[in-house]
């Protein structure tokens, strides 16, 4: 892979418009996140020059570590979410991709509220039911979105996935169908006037088919920072 993340974002795109067209849409219907956890703020601020105007990270901490160094982004949170530390982040992140039960939900409506906004909030399913991962269970979620529902200040705009690590994209182009589904299915329930437009699946391995399938927004991080070193 290139060293270089202006190439690597050209390539990421150009891949990202022929899996839109596949799916009847364009480039500019799929946000690409950059992922930059565990990325020092210079690399991540050539992905920024570069284009790149959100970024996902999945700890607390790292946000609050770059989020002053790093300016004119949208900050979502894409990994587990501790209710204890929501109070940290609220103000700050633009989305939260990883809300996997009612009193995580309940604690974020109570933080929004402090903080006089409304907060946006995905929900994060255990699509191929996963021991080691988290997320609801596809057939737990008619409930837990119809409760999630009542908070005020919330505002569900979708769904998000983490599906299996394969060494080929395709082998969870059916994860990614069964969550397409999930959300025509509450859409159509039109729970408290619920509309998802968000569906956020799709990594460095399989973004092309998760847009196939319909995601609007893919999580890349390896694709345009090159591998992760971990100390
Ligand atoms: C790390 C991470 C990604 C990006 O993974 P890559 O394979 O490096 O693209 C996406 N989503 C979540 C939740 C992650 O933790």
């Amino acid at each position: 892979m290139s060293d270089n993340i202006k190439e690597n974002l050209e390539y990421i795109n150009k891949k990202i418009a022929i899996a839109a067209e596949k799916s009847g849409r364009v480039r500019e219907d799929i946000l690409l996140l950059g992922v930059s956890k565990t990325i020092e703020v210079p690399e991540i601020k050539k992905a920024v020059d570069a284009g790149i105007d959100e970024l996902g990270e999945n700890r607390v901490q790292e946000i609050l570590e770059k989020y002053e160094k790093i300016e004119n982004v949208k900050w979502h949170l894409i990994g587990h979410l501790q209710t204890n530390k929501v109070k940290y982040i609220i103000d700050k992140v633009a989305l939260i991709h990883s809300v996997d039960s009612v009193r995580l939900a309940e604690e974020i409506n109570k933080r929004a509220y402090q903080n006089g906004l409304i907060m946006d909030i995905l929900l994060e399913v255990n699509i191929a039911d996963e021991e080691s991962k988290f997320g609801i269970k596809p057939d737990e979620l008619f409930d837990i979105v119809s409760k999630i529902a009542e908070f005020p200040n919330l505002r569900i705009k979708g769904l998000m996935t983490v599906a299996p690590f394969v060494e080929n994209g395709e082998e969870n182009r059916l994860y990614f169908r069964r969550m397409k589904q999930l959300v025509v299915d509450i859409n159509a329930k039109s729970i408290n006037n619920i509309n998802m437009e968000i569906l956020s699946m799709g990594m460095t391995g399989d973004y092309e088919v998760a847009i196939e399938e319909g995601a609007t927004l893919v999580r890349i991080g390896t694709g345009i920072f090159g591998p992760r070193f971990y100390a």
